[in-house]
Parts: C-alpha cells; sequence; structure tokens
C-alpha cells in the first residue's frame, strides 16, 4: 500500500487496502466489502474511537469468556483480512478454540482462512471441510455448518462480524453469543448477548488487553461484571449518542 502513514484516512485506507488484498486472495467474500462500507458508515457516526460503552461491552464479555467452560470464537474473511494475527493471539490468552464460520463458504475460502490462523500461530482450527459436520438448526445448509467438536459444543461464542439469522439461531440452541457490530441497530447487535459496538480493528486489541488485566480475578468477581451488564441499556445509550452527533 503506497499511502504515508501521515495521511489523515490512513487506518481507514488500511482496512480497505487489506479487504480488497483479502478478496484477490480469495479471503474475503465480495459482500464483504459491502458489510464493510456499511460498517464504515456506522464508524463515522461513533468518531472512529472506541466508546466509553464500547468498553463496558468489552468487559463484561471479557468476564463472559473467561467464566466459559468451552469458548470459540468464530472467524470469516473479513475478520482474518483484519485481525488476522490478533485474534490468534486472542484465542491462546481465552484459551478459546478458533472456527472457522463462513456466510459464503467454500472449501477453498476455509482452507485459506485456517492456513492463515495456523501461520499466525494458531494450534488447531475446526470447522474446515468435513469437521463441519454438524447444522445450526433453522439455517440453510452452507451457511449453517458447524464443527461438534467447536461451536455445537460451546457455552459462548464469539463472532467479531455476524448476519442477523445465525446470531438468533445460536442464541435458540442456548449459547451465549458475544458480537462485534458497528451497527446498533442490526438484528445480531440486537440479538446477541453482549454487543461491543466498535471496530474489530480496536475491539479485538481491547479484549486482548482486558482479558490479560483480568487473568487473576477471582470468578465471583467476573460473574458480578456479567449479572451487571444491561445489553439493551447500553446499545440504548450508543444510538442516543450517535443520533445526538457524539
Ligand atoms: P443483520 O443481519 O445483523 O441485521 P447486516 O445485514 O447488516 O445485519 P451483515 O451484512 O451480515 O449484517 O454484516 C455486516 C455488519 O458488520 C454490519 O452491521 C456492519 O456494521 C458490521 N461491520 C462491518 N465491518 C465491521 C468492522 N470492521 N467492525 C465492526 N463491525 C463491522
Amino acid at each position: 500500500m503506497d499511502i504515508p502513514p501521515m495521511h489523515p484516512r490512513y487506518k481507514s485506507l488500511r482496512e480497505r487496502y487489506l479487504l480488497v488484498q483479502g478478496l484477490r486472495d480469495g479471503i474475503v467474500a465480495e459482500a464483504g466489502l459491502i458489510a464493510h462500507g456499511r460498517g464504515e458508515a456506522f464508524d463515522y457516526l461513533l468518531g472512529e474511537e472506541t466508546t466509553p460503552e464500547a468498553v463496558k461491552a468489552v468487559k463484561a464479555a471479557t468476564a463472559m469468556l473467561l467464566l466459559s467452560e468451552n469458548p470459540v470464537i468464530s472467524v470469516n474473511g473479513n475478520t482474518t483480512a483484519l485481525a488476522s494475527k490478533e485474534i490468534v493471539e486472542l484465542s491462546r490468552i481465552l484459551n478459546a478454540k478458533l472456527e472457522v464460520n463462513l456466510f459464503h463458504r467454500t472449501r477453498e475460502r476455509e482452507e485459506k482462512i485456517q492456513e492463515i490462523l495456523l501461520n499466525n500461530g494458531a494450534g488447531r482450527v475446526y470447522g474446515v471441510g468435513e469437521n463441519a459436520s454438524e447444522k445450526i438448526p433453522g439455517i440453510d445448509s452452507k451457511r449453517g455448518k458447524i464443527d461438534p467438536k467447536g461451536i455445537q459444543s460451546s457455552d459462548v461464542v464469539f463472532v467479531p462480524l455476524e448476519d442477523g439469522d445465525r446470531t438468533e439461531a445460536l442464541i435458540a440452541m442456548g449459547k451465549k453469543v458475544i458480537a462485534v457490530d458497528l451497527n446498533p441497530l442490526s438484528r445480531t447487535a440486537q440479538k446477541a448477548t453482549v454487543t461491543i459496538v466498535d471496530n474489530i480493528t480496536r475491539a479485538i486489541p481491547k479484549l486482548m488487553e482486558t482479558a490479560t488485566g483480568y487473568r487473576e480475578t477471582e470468578q465471583g468477581k467476573l460473574s458480578e461484571m456479567v449479572k451487571e451488564f444491561n445489553n439493551k441499556k447500553n446499545l440504548k445509550q450508543i444510538i442516543e449518542k450517535m443520533r445526538a452527533g457524539i
């Protein structure tokens, strides 16, 4: 990328570059570029900064993930293009599994994403090929594929970037769902157990930092943090801020 780091839109241009590159490399789906554009518009309304509400959600999400018996991080093309190194590091800190979970699923993309995660230090990647042998009830075949050793047997699923249908279906399966979504009005944001309204490029490092800080925190304290968090109220505050122009 030949944009100088001092360019005022450097971060945003770099993200676009990574996604276009990801598309060329067969990792990002075409629709992933459109989804990112929608996210960018909401990021503008947030001032392209992590809000205090997002920090609250990150804290509750971290507590929930640390309390989880079998946490799984769901990884799609956009997440891989934007934050593959960080997502692997987060899985290590949280002791969480990584599962490839694609809306536009092809064997080639699954394997490419797996390879990138492994190259970034992942120990094992779930949900690739025949391993994604189970289904999320109510979701059509390709979009609904999950790994019985991964998402299917998880209690908490972290879905940075997900669509509303699958979020609802995962909740219906009895999972706790933690989403990262810049659009507080989306069905994903509204249905998730904890919604972090922030760009994944900021939210994942924030989760890493918070999880590292909470490693010694006792379980009772973590449970309190989860109980005290009110997702609906938090989303309402973010929507009000966006309306007011922050
Ligand atoms: P839903 O199905 O949940 O109602 P949708 O149809 O907008 O919403 P998708 O198109 O599947 O959902 O996903 C795009 C979502 O991802 C958008 O809501 C967008 O705000 C969000 N998004 C895109 N890029 C990012 C990013 N980098 N960080 C956080 N969120 C993002």
